[in-house]
C-alpha cells in the first residue's frame, strides 16, 4: 500500500476504486472512512528512550534523534512552570494576544501577522487546510523533506509535487520551479533543511520568491534558523517587514521545539501575510495553544543566558561531531543546524551500525523514511553525549573495517 503519498492527484474514480479496494479488510466497520485517511502513511517519530531501555535493558540511554536541546529546559522556564502550575484549570486566553505581541516585537512585524499553533506542525496542516483546495491546488516541495508535508497534504487531498534535491543535497531552484503552476498554492523550502542541516543563502530565497506566482505562498520553515552561523545572511525575514513587498507573499515558521527546549510543550508559529492568519485564526481550534505553553514562551523569549548557552553548547558540538564523525570515515554533509548527516563508510551496513549504537545506548536516527536507507541523523548533545557517541562509533567502525 504506498499510495498515501500525493493521494490529491488522483481522479475521484480512484479514490472510490481504493475505497473498495480496502473494504476487504479485516474488523471494517459500515462507517465510511475518506480515501485519503485509509491510505494515510503515519509521521514516523524518533524512537523514545523508555522503549530503547527496556528493549536492551540499560540503565542510560542518550536520545539523539528528534533535534530537541541537549541542556533540556531552562531554570528560568522550569520556575515559570512551577509558578503557573496552579492556572491550569483556566482556558488560556483566546488568540494568545501576549505572545503574538511578544513574538511580533521580536521580529519587528506587527502582532496580526503572527498566528502561534500547538508546534509549527499545527500551522504547517492549516497552511493547507486554509489556502489549498482539495483536488484544485497543488503544494509543492523538495525530495526529502520535513514528514508533515507529505502527511498533511495528503491527508488534505492536496497533490503534493516533489522536486529531487541534489545528490550533495543542495537546492535545485529550476527544478522546483519547473513544478510549479497557476494552481500551485504553496511552496515550501526548509532552511537550514531536515535532514540535511543545509542553509540556503537570503539572496537564493529572494530570487525564488521574485519568480513565484503572486497566486503562490512561499513558506520558508525556518525551525532551525536560530542555529546558522550568520541568521541574517540566511533568513529572508528582515525583508519581511509590514508593508515590504514579500510580506504579502511569504510565510516563515519557527518553533519552541528547539533553540528553546520546549518541545514537550508544543509551541510553534507563523509569521504571514495578514490576510492568511486573519483566515487562520478564525478556523484554528480555539485553544491549541495551552495556557502553561503560552507562560513558558514568554519567559523563554526573555531568557538571553540560556539561548546564548545553547548556541555555544551547539555550535561547539556540531563542529567536534563533523571533524570527528569525518575523522571516522564517514560522509559529513555540512551542517548550520543542531544535527548532522552523515553516511558511514562504504563497507560499513548502516542498519547493522543504528542497531549497535542503539545497543550501546545511543538513538541516532535512520533516515530509510525519507528515501536515504545509508544515511543517519546525529543530534547535537552536550560534550559529554558526544564524546561518548564518537568513542562507540568508534569502537564499532574499526571493529567492522
Ligand atoms: C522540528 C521541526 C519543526 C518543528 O515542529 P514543532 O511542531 O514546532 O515541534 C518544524 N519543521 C521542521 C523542518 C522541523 O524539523
Amino acid at each position: 500500500m504506498n499510495y498515501g503519498r500525493d493521494v490529491g492527484g488522483l481522479a475521484p474514480d480512484s479514490l472510490i476504486f481504493l475505497q473498495r479496494f480496502h473494504s476487504g479488510e479485516a474488523n471494517m466497520s459500515d462507517i465510511p472512512i475518506r480515501p485519503e485517511v485509509r491510505a494515510f502513511e503515519p509521521y514516523t517519530a524518533g524512537l523514545s528512550i523508555d522503549e530503547i531501555r527496556e528493549k536492551y535493558h540499560l540503565d542510560r540511554v542518550v536520545k539523539m534523534a528528534s533535534n530537541e536541546n541537549p541542556l533540556g529546559v531552562s531554570p528560568v522556564v522550569r520556575r515559570v512552570i512551577a509558578e503557573r502550575a496552579g492556572l491550569a484549570f483556566r482556558y488560556p486566553q483566546a488568540g494568545n494576544p501576549k505572545l503574538s505581541a511578544a513574538l511580533g516585537a521580536r521580529h519587528g512585524v506587527s502582532a496580526d501577522r503572527i498566528v502561534a499553533g500547538n508546534g509549527s506542525d499545527e500551522i504547517i496542516d492549516l497552511l493547507f487546510r486554509v489556502c489549498a483546495t482539495p483536488g484544485v491546488h497543488n503544494a509543492v516541495a523538495f525530495r526529502p523533506c520535513f514528514g508533515l508535508y507529505p502527511t498533511q497534504s495528503a491527508l488534505c487531498g492536496v497533490e503534493l509535487r516533489r522536486a529531487d534535491l541534489n545528490p550533495d543535497m543542495s537546492f535545485p531552484w529550476e527544478r522546483l520551479l519547473s513544478l510549479v503552476d497557476a494552481s500551485t498554492a504553496l511552496v515550501f523550502v526548509t532552511t537550514p533543511d531536515n535532514p540535511s542541516g543545509r542553509a540556503a543563502s537570503r539572496q537564493e530565497l529572494a530570487d525564488l520568491a521574485a519568480r513565484l506566482p503572486a497566486s503562490c505562498l512561499l513558506v520558508i520553515d525556518e525551525a532551525y534558523m536560530d542555529f546558522t552561523d550568520d541568521p541574517h545572511a540566511c533568513s529572508l525575514l528582515s525583508d519581511m517587514r509590514d508593508g515590504a513587498p514579500l510580506a504579502d507573499r511569504v510565510a516563515v515558521l519557527r518553533t519552541f521545539s528547539k533553540l528553546f527546549g520546549l518541545a514537550g510543550l508544543r509551541l510553534g508559529y507563523g509569521i504571514l501575510p495578514p490576510d492568511i492568519a486573519d483566515y487562520m485564526r478564525r478556523v484554528r481550534l480555539p485553544f491549541s495553544v495551552n495556557l502553561l505553553a503560552e507562560e513558558a514562551a514568554l519567559a523563554a523569549l526573555g531568557d538571553e543566558t540560556f539561548r546564548a548557552k545553547t548556541l555555544e553548547v551547539t555550535r561547539a558540538g556540531r563542529a567536534m561531531l563533523g571533524r570527528e564523525l569525518a575523522a571516522l570515515g564517514c560522509r559529513v554533509y555540512p551542517s548550520q543546524s543542531n544535527f548532522i548527516m552523515f553516511e558511514p563508510p562504504e563497507a560499513v551496513d548502516s542498519a547493522r551500525l543504528f542497531e549497535d549504537l542503539l545497543r550501546r545506548g545511543f538513538i541516532l536516527r535512520p533516515l530509510g523514511g525519507y528515501g536515504l536507507p545509508r544515511h543517519l541523523r546525529v543530534s547535537v548533545g552536550t560534550a559529554e553525549e558526544n564524546e561518548g557517541l564518537v568513542a562507540a562509533l568508534g569502537e564499532l567502525l574499526r571493529s567492522a573495517a
